[in-house]
């Protein structure tokens, strides 16, 4: 058995996987592939139907919202969020906590002001900012709920009256929360709930036509709704597999169960790092991200060594963000504990005998 660390594009649930590779064949036995059909028969206007559905269902959102399936990574929407949402007059605020809030940043402010209200710059963002004001006069405050390189993670929200707009690539679905304190969800598909190439976006509808900017028809979330989510062709089997994984979650008992696994596998791995002499986390306790933990062994050469009797144990993607180093253990919604328990295993065994 490989076990499956990997950050991004990462582990999908074995069903899942076999039904996707069944339906390139042979989709729900009419004889053909998933991937030789037609985006507009009702063969694919079901899947992309239930995926929808589906992310409502599991998010308990009210009408207010609408769900879209887009073209591209969680990166074209640091893009398409501000050339929808924001004027080149108007102000959104921003969180800094880390590499993927600071890209965002950046491309907003090609189209209008930014305003970071908060950094954990100071800190190598080894933790998330709490009890910041949000100025009224915002048109909206961009977070990240899962920091994926830095390994931090926002347990509570902002109270706030500016619309919330969440980048949720590496925690999606991987807890119950109150979806509807957010105006605006999105998450590249790859880390939590499928293949990559496409793009959920969850957006509450009175976001839209509040600026005079002439978008693109293929940028234009209005656009995107009016075709319920078929404006042009989108990427059929990334949606396909995302729909699969959405049945797979709702069938293990939805997101109390995930959530509840991702406590017990994230509670043994941080009580094993913490326990052990020569692994150090500076994440803030807090603010540990429950998908991705970032850790280090000190002593560089035997940081390697650790890494490589990772790979003899058939443990891939341990190795941390390029620009970060150290270790990063993805513990996404399925990975199994089993996984978990045998690198807490590693790790102790590891730190006795060089400890
Ligand atoms: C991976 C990731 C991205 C980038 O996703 P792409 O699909 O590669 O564009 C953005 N934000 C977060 C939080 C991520 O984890």
């Amino acid at each position: 058995m490989v076990h499956n660390f990997n950050s991004g594009p990462s582990v999908l649930p074995q069903q899942v996987l076999q039904q996707a590779s069944e339906a390139i064949i042979n989709f729900n036995n009419i004889g053909l592939s998933i991937l030789e059909i037609g985006h507009r028969t009702n063969w694919f206007i079901d899947v992309m139907e239930e995926a929808r559905n589906s992310v409502k269902e599991l998010m308990q959102l009210t009408d207010e919202y609408e769900v879209l399936f887009l073209h591209g990574g969680a990166t074209t929407q640091f893009m398409q969020i501000p050339m929808n949402l924001l004027d080149t007059h108007e102000t959104a605020a921003y969180c800094d906590n880390g590499i993927w809030g600071n890209k965002a940043i950046k491309e907003a402010q090609l189209f209008g002001n930014v305003n970071v209200i908060a950094s954990s710059k100071d800190k190598n963002h080894t933790y998330i900012n709490q009890n910041i004001t949000v100025p009224e006069s915002s048109k909206y405050l961009h977070i990240t709920t899962n920091n994926t390189v830095e390994g931090t993670q926002w347990h509570s929200f902002p109270q706030t009256n500016v619309p919330i707009v969440a980048d949720m690539s590496s925690d999606i679905f991987s807890r119950q929360l109150n979806f509807n304190q957010f105006s605006l969800i999105y998450a590249g598909a790859q880390k939590n709930m499928g293949a990559a190439g496409v793009n959920l976006l969850v957006i509450k509808k009175s976001l839209l036509g509040t600026i005079k900017r002439p978008i693109s028809p293929i940028m234009d979330y209005q656009k995107h709704i009016d075709a319920n989510s078929l404006l042009n062709t989108p990427p059929v089997f990334a949606v396909y597999v995302a729909m699969l994984t959405l049945r797979w979650i709702k069938q293990e008992g939805g997101l109390t169960v995930m959530e509840k696994r991702a406590e017990e596998k994230a509670n043994l791995l941080y009580s094993t790092i913490d326990s052990l002499p020569l692994f150090e986390c500076y994440v803030e306790k807090e603010s540990r991200s429950k998908m991705n933990a970032v850790f280090f062994i000190k002593d560089e050469a035997l940081q390697n060594e650790f890494l490589n009797e990772c790979k003899a144990n058939n443990m891939v993607g341990v190795k941390g963000y390029r620009t970060v180093g150290g270790i990063r253990v993805s513990m996404y919604n399925a990975l199994a504990m089993e996984s978990v328990k045998a690198f807490c295993d590693l790790a102790k065994d590891f730190n006795n005998r060089k400890g």
